[in-house]
Formats: structure tokens, C-alpha cells, sequence
């Protein structure tokens, strides 16, 4: 087990085209034990940084540190490195025993009985000792990623990489192994870098989560602050399914301390704190974000001036919640609900935004200016433990 530093990171890469800038100057300080998923839209860089890691790709520029050693200039065997990847990569004419001793064979002078034992004792970690005297082909998807794990158990190494290691499986599996290798970490609490493109398994699985665009960091933050408090617009909208609504706004203020969000298709009152911590704004307009689940059906119950006027396109059943997507004045507003709610298509809905989960962004640099006021922000403090509700049944 090891800390696993990546200081200012920069890979280029030289194509006919010219040099592509897949990563840009990322630090990361992933924690002894730590499990950090990487996410990020195609192209990003995740496996660029993953594979610099391992040593299938060296650095153009900056440090790679396990523990206190710096790897840069080790090849990827010497790097107590193990790497689960995708495709799987098992060798089709050896036998499950065989893949899975082979990296040991090559890279240590354990005896043919240490090797066995090692094995065997990985095969049972992943419940797969039946299948050790078997051919790869003769296996299922699963059987074969859970081969693939137990390949890189055997090395014992001081940090576990994972290249979208689910991906090649049915949701049903991909469900049962994430919860497999979420399992497997906690037993073993070795370091642990996984990249994917699924947000689920990211919010799932990961202590924390990096998010990264165009080859440079945006956020790194455990899966509750990188929903509830994404640091700017980028990270808004890329985590969260359905994803945040966005309505560009302007801010009147009263004379109370209080303000009026406003655009052409509603106003909506915000509270002094909310006044407050927008002052720093690098222009009139904001971008304002409110989550799917942070919108509901308004009520004699609801302040006035915080209404705002919607029509019923479609509704989405998926289970325990409802998918409503409305008209906003034009512009499409995405609803979760109870599935108790099922408005009429085209019906008239009168909808409330939860000021404690309205986000605010700057329009020219994107950073974030609040997220909803204080009170929200010391629930969340607290409540850090609590599921994440916009994340999971959306399949
Ligand atoms: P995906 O989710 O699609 O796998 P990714 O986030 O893992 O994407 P990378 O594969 O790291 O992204 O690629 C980052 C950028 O670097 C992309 O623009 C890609 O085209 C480029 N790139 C990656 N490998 C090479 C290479 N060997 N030669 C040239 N360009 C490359």
C-alpha cells in the first residue's frame, strides 16, 4: 500500500496533425488506501493519465511518486503497479491458473509453490477457484473480468489501476461487480486509481472523484461535494442524471437585503445570503442551476414570488420517480418527482425551485458563486454520510 502523487503532470502526444495536449499540468495526491475514480467526457485524458501511471506512456512533463519513490523512469514491471484494463487481456491458450501466475512468474523469484498458493488464495478472493484449470474463451464476461482482477491480486501490489474494467458488461453484472470490487477494496485497502465513463460507478464506488476536462483537472471532491457543490459549470452539468437545468439570470436587489432572480420567463426570490454571496460576479448575468430532484409541483404552501409557471411535455416513468420534462417559456426543464405525480401532457404546472439547492455561476469565468445559502451548505457538512438522491434509478 502507498500514497500516490502526481505533480504537474503534462503529456503531449506528436500526431501528423500536429502535437495533441491529452493531459495538462494535473496534480493529484491520491491517499494511502484511497479509492479515486476518474471521470470525464471522451477524450478527456483518463486513460492517458492511467496509462502514464503504469508506464505505458511516459510524461512529457512532471513527477509520478508511489510512496516516496519517484517511477517516472522505471519500466512498468518494476512499478508495484497492477492494471485491470477493459479488454481484459488474457492470454487465450493459457488456462485461468496460468494468466494469473504468469505476471509473478515473470516478475518475482517466487517458487512454483509460493506462486500456487498466491493464486489459489486470489482465485477464492474472487470466487473463481472452479474455473482455475479452464481456457478463457470457454468463460462468460464476468467470470473472465473477475480473472482479470485475480491476475492483478496475485502481484500484491502497492496500487491498483482500473481502465473501465465493467464495461464490457451487462448493467445486471456491472451492478454485482462494482459492489464485488467496492468488497475486494475494502478487504485489501490498496491504492486504488479507476477510470470510467459511468457517473454511477463513479458516485458508487469512489472516496473520491476526479473530474476532468480537455486534459485538465476540474474537481476533486468526494461524489457528494462534486454533486451538491460542483466547483464550476463544467462539473454542474456532467455529473448528474438527468443533468442540472440551466437558466441564465440576472439579479434585482430589494431593499430588504433579499433578491429577485429574473429572466424572461420567471422571477423568483432569493434570500439575503444568496444576495451575498453573488457579489463577487464578474458580470450582471449568472448562470442559474437547480438539480431535477431539487424542483417540485408548487403549493398554497409556496412563498409567492417563488413560483414559476410551466406546461407538461412528457412524463417518464421509471420506477419509484417520475421524469417530467416541462416547458419553460420555451426552454426544457427536467423534473424529478414521486411517481405519485403524473401530470396531464400539456397540463399547466406550477413549479418551486428549493432555494437551498440553487446553484449560481459565473457567467464569463464558469466558476461557481454559491450553492444554495448557508443553511444548506452546514446540512451538507453534516450529512456527508446520507445517500445521494439524484444518483441511481435513472436506468
Ligand atoms: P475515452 O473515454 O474515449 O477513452 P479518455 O478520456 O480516456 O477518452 P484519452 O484516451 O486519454 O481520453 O485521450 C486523450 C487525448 O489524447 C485524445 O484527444 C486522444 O485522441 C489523444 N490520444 C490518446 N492516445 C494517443 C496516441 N497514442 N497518439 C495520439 N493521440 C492520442
Amino acid at each position: 500500500m502507498a500514497r500516490l502523487q502526481i505533480d504537474n503532470l503534462t503529456k503531449v502526444f506528436e500526431a501528423d496533425s500536429g502535437p495533441i495536449v491529452a493531459v495538462e499540468e494535473l496534480d493529484l495526491d491520491i491517499k494511502d488506501g484511497e479509492f479515486v475514480v476518474v471521470v470525464g467526457p471522451s477524450g478527456c485524458g483518463k486513460s492517458t493519465t492511467l496509462r502514464t501511471v503504469a508506464g505505458l506512456e511516459t510524461a512529457t512533463e512532471g513527477e509520478i511518486r508511489i510512496g516516496d519513490e519517484v517511477i517516472n523512469d522505471k519500466a512498468p514491471k518494476d512499478r508495484d503497479i497492477a492494471m485491470v484494463f477493459q479488454s481484459y487481456a488474457l492470454y487465450p491458450h493459457k488456462t485461468v491458473r496460468g494468466n494469473m501466475a504468469y505476471g509473478l512468474r515473470l516478475s518475482t523469484d517466487l517458487t512454483d509453490e509460493e506462486i500456487d498458493k498466491r493464486v489459489e488464495e486470489a482465485a477464492a478472493m474472487m470466487g473463481i477457484e472452479d474455473l482455475l484449470e479452464k481456457k478463457p474463451g470457454s468463460l462468460s464476461g464476468g467470470q473472465q473480468q473477475r480473472v482479470a482482477t485475480g491476475r492483478a491480486i496475485v502481484r500484491e501490489p502497492a496500487v491498483f489501476l482500473f481502465d473501465e474494467p465493467l464495461s464490457n458488461l451487462d448493467a445486471k453484472l456491472r451492478k454485482h461487480m462494482r459492489t464485488e470490487l467496492a468488497r475486494l477494496h475494502t478487504e485489501l485497502g490498496i491504492t486504488t486509481m479507476y477510470v470510467t465513463h459511468d457517473q454511477e460507478e463513479a458516485m458508487t464506488m469512489a472516496d473520491r472523484i476526479v473530474v476532468l476536462n480537455d486534459g485538465r483537472l476540474q474537481q476533486v471532491a468526494t461524489p457528494k461535494e462534486v454533486y451538491y457543490e460542483p466547483v464550476n459549470y463544467f462539473v454542474a452539468d456532467f455529473i448528474g442524471s438527468p443533468s442540472m437545468n440551466f437558466f441564465e439570470v440576472e439579479l434585482e436587489t430589494a431593499a430588504d437585503g433579499g433578491g429577485r432572480l429574473v429572466n424572461e420567463s420567471f422571477t423568483y426570490e432569493v434570500s439575503e445570503d444568496i444576495v451575498n454571496n453573488v457579489q463577487d460576479r464578474k458580470s450582471d448575468l449568472m448562470t442559474m442551476g437547480i438539480r431535477p430532484e431539487s424542483i417540485t409541483p408548487a403549493d398554497e404552501t409556496t412563498p409567492e414570488g417563488k413560483t414559476v409557471n410551466a406546461r407538461v411535455e412528457v412524463v417518464e416513468v421509471v420506477g419509484s420517480d417520475n421524469f417530467i420534462y416541462l416547458d419553460v417559456d420555451g426552454k426544457e426543464c427536467r423534473v424529478r418527482t414521486p411517481s405519485t405525480i403524473e401530470p396531464d401532457i400539456d397540463a399547466v404546472f406550477e413549479i418551486t425551485f428549493d432555494e437551498e439547492n440553487v446553484h449560481l455561476f459565473d457567467i464569463e469565468t464558469e466558476q461557481a458563486l454559491t450553492h444554495g445559502t448557508e443553511k444548506s451548505r452546514a446540512v451538507r457538512d453534516r450529512d456527508q454520510e446520507a445517500p445521494i438522491e439524484g444518483v441511481g434509478g435513472a436506468e
